[in-house]
């Protein structure tokens, strides 16, 4: 079966429209589509969808993934903590900031923290978890991975 890779997703020829969508249009895919419209919050889909969407991405490296991150205006993500067990991403401007807050617990970057999980399970060649620890949504100054070695 012919599968899409992440290349061709870059090939665009739209004369009018152009190769941008507005972030409302993420957001509504993922927080209305995905989170709302999935049985159980779309837990364990959405985990599935950005492990695959990680695997799918172009980084080599660590660096490279946040870059990545980064162009794709997901967020700005930066390493505030690195140890043989566990590396901490925060993440600033992340596609949540400024939504309203719904339920004191619900942290709603679930689909990012798993494209990172993807992405890094590939580059560094093991099984690594990856948590979501802090997000605007629940009041935090900013989202925030815990990467599990
Ligand atoms: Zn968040």
């Amino acid at each position: 079966m012919l599968q899409y890779t992440f290349e061709d997703m870059k090939k665009m020829d739209r004369s009018h429209l152009g190769d941008m969508v507005p972030l409302e249009l993420f957001r509504t895919i993922r927080l209305i589509g995905l989170n709302q419209g999935l049985p159980l919050g779309g837990k364990g889909t959405t985990l599935t969808i950005g492990r695959k969407i990680g695997e799918s991405l172009p980084a080599a490296t660590v660096e490279e993934l946040l870059m990545l991150f980064e162009s794709l205006k997901i967020g700005i993500p930066r390493i505030i903590h690195s140890d043989e067990y566990k590396i901490n991403i925060a993440v600033e401007d992340c596609f949540c900031k400024g939504l309203p807050s719904l339920e004191e617990e619900k942290m709603i970057c679930d689909l990012e923290g798993a494209i990172l999980e993807g992405s890094l399970t590939k580059i560094l060649g093991r099984r690594v978890a990856v948590k979501e620890i802090k997000c605007n949504a629940t009041g935090h100054e900013h989202c925030e991975y815990e990467v599990k070695l």
